[in-house]
């Protein structure tokens, strides 16, 4: 294998360092809002689809937003070692595939997890060099109100998921970066500058 200096010498391409980024938070903050603009305005870097039993809802794409399976089968994926990490969120189950997560990273593609706080702890313990990142509501009123407004969820998963917030928000500080989604532009903005600003380490 060449070294980087000989690559260099021989004015060839060096391989890009990978990052795989975790951006975390409670349900309702606007997690998917900011990534979806993130993978517009930002080259080489892709979401990992998450297996999950949830029902789908109105509008997602099966196999585009989730891989939408049954209990027997995401225990069945489990079992057979293919999760990054996984957790049960109020009452479903939700997994990041391994190998697709691993491929990426190895053909010189970043990757975005868009995980509940659990899941990102496990991978701050598989994969130290993870770059976390915890997104918080400007008050937990305003959580409220946003989950209110999606209207994705019955009024009682929506007190559930407002339940849940509360021991997820005590959990920002194991993370890297905090973005705060008050101002949706500026939210955006921070978490791309924490992807560019990451991208330029010379050290992991
Ligand atoms: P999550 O993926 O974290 O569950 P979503 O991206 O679905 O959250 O956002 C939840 C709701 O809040 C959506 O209806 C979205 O349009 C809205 N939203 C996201 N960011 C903001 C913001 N900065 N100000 C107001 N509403 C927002
Ligand atoms: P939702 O039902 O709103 O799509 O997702 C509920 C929560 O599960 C969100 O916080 C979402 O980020 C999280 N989630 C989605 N996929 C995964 C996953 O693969 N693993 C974990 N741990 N959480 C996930």
């Amino acid at each position: 294998m060449p070294s980087e200096a000989e690559k260099l010498a021989e004015n060839t391409e060096p391989e890009r360092m990978t990052n795989l980024f975790v951006v975390t938070g409670p349900s309702g903050v606007g997690k998917g809002t900011i990534i979806a603009k993130i993978l517009e305005r930002v080259p080489h870097i892709a979401k990992s689809v998450s297996a999950t039993t949830r029902p789908m809802r109105e509008g997602e794409r099966r196999d585009v937003d989730y891989f939408f399976c049954t209990s027997d089968e995401f225990f069945k994926m489990k079992l057979r070692g293919e999760f990054l990490e996984w957790a049960k969120f109020t009452e479903h189950y939700y997994g990041t595939p391994k190998s697709w997560v691993e491929k990426s990273l190895s053909e010189g593609q970043d990757v975005i997890l868009e995980i509940e706080v659990e899941g990102a702890k496990q991978i701050r313990q598989k994969y130290p060099q993870a770059v976390l990142i915890f997104i918080s509501p400007p008050s937990y009123d305003e959580l409220k109100s946003r989950l209110q407004s999606r209207a994705t969820e019955s009024p009682e998963r929506i007190l559930s998921r407002l339940e849940k917030a509360k021991e997820e928000l005590n959990a920002k500080n194991l993370f890297d970066y905090e973005v705060i989604n008050d101002n949706l532009d500026e939210a955006i903005g921070n978490l791309e500058h924490i992807v560019y600003a990451e991208r330029a380490r010379t050290t992991r």
